[in-house]
């Protein structure tokens, strides 16, 4: 069925749409991850998903010679080098000609334009188990918010389904963005990685100023929220980041609960296919020190939620 936002023109960079999934949120959800974010985290676990546009990503392991993705490619982005295939990221504009001709797995692209009729089509797949479970349909990235306009459109039309509605948000950008789409939305997970603004601009590429007065401007709307840390060895894994932050959402009203996430390297693959170095510095909170955590938290937010080392929620 096509949505009263048909015809709207807007298209998204989408790189995951992720079925039943049980930790973005209430209930049984399918998680429509759109490609592009204004954070650098250098410990992003989905490195695939900061830049806007889509990025082929290579998983040498894989290959098996037949050099179909040279034929293929009109910017010499794959070449034979004394028999052996190379690839030059330089050239490659990503539009994933080589991928499609790649049968080994070797060669994936990552992104692709989508409408909003054909993200819908999707993701209301699970429609009964959202019906049954009280889940619904979480938007996430890279940052879902720096699609305004698509990703209105895309809230109006699940909720024209009566579906539930939510996004999973970074929240560096102007406060006007995500102002706009409240009325279109259930709950807001928010994330706050670091509250040190030294700290959070040697980590993450910005001071977090705008970060920390959009929660605030959020949490005085009183609109449902569940705010989520990542937990990262060597970085925020200390009593005065968590209080910190524990002590900035606490007590308001539209507060459901605080998420604690450890950091895991299951990015490093990724990192590897897209030509990115390792950082290898971050390291796994073990649950002792998590819990201790969760302690310091629970001093201002009544419901806390330290999750088990394992791969955050993303994919
Ligand atoms: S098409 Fe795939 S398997 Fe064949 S040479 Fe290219 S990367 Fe390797
Ligand atoms: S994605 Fe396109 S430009 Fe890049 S290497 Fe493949 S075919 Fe060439």
């Amino acid at each position: 069925m096509a949505t009263a936002a048909a015809g709207t023109g807007l298209r998204g960079i989408i790189f995951n749409i992720q079925r039943f999934s049980t930790s973005d949120g209430p209930g049984v959800r399918t998680t429509v991850f759109l490609k592009g974010c204004s954070n650098e985290c250098e410990w992003c676990h989905n490195p695939e998903s900061i830049r806007r546009a889509p990025q082929l990503q290579v998983y040498l392991d894989r290959c098996i010679g037949c050099g179909r993705c040279v034929v293929a490619c009109e910017h010499d982005g794959q070449h034979l080098e004394d028999g052996v295939r190379q690839y030059d990221r330089d050239v490659c504009v990503g539009c994933g000609r080589c991928a499609a001709e790649c049968f080994s797995g070797a060669l994936e692209i990552c992104g692709r334009e989508m409408t909003v009729d054909e993200v819908v089509a999707e993701a209301v797949k699970d429609e009964p188990y959202f019906r049954h479970s009280g889940g619904g349909v979480t938007f996430s990235g890279g940052d879902p918010v720096l699609y305004t306009d698509f990703l209105r459109q895309l809230l109006i039309a699940c909720r024209e389904r009566r579906l539930h509605v939510a996004v999973d948000t970074a929240g560096n950008y102007p406060w006007r963005l995500l102002e706009s789409l409240l009325p279109h939305l259930d709950l807001v997970m928010y994330d706050v990685k670091i509250l040190d603004p030294a700290l959070h601009q040697r980590y993450i590429g910005n001071d977090g100023t705008r970060i920390r007065d959009n929660l605030e401007r959020l949490t005085a709307t009183g609109c449902p929220l569940i705010v989520r840390t990542p937990v990262i060895g060597g970085v925020n894994d200390t009593e005065e980041e968590i209080d910190g932050i524990a002590r900035l959402i606490g007590g308001h009203e539209g507060l459901l609960y605080y998420e604690l996430l450890p950091y895991h390297a299951l990015g490093d693959a990724k990192l590897t296919s897209l030509g990115l170095a390792l950082n290898g510095k971050f390291t796994t909170p073990d649950p002792t020190r998590l819990q201790a955590l969760a302690d310091v938290a629970r001093r201002y937010v009544r419901e806390v939620r330290p999750h088990a080392p394992k791969a955050i929620t993303k994919p």
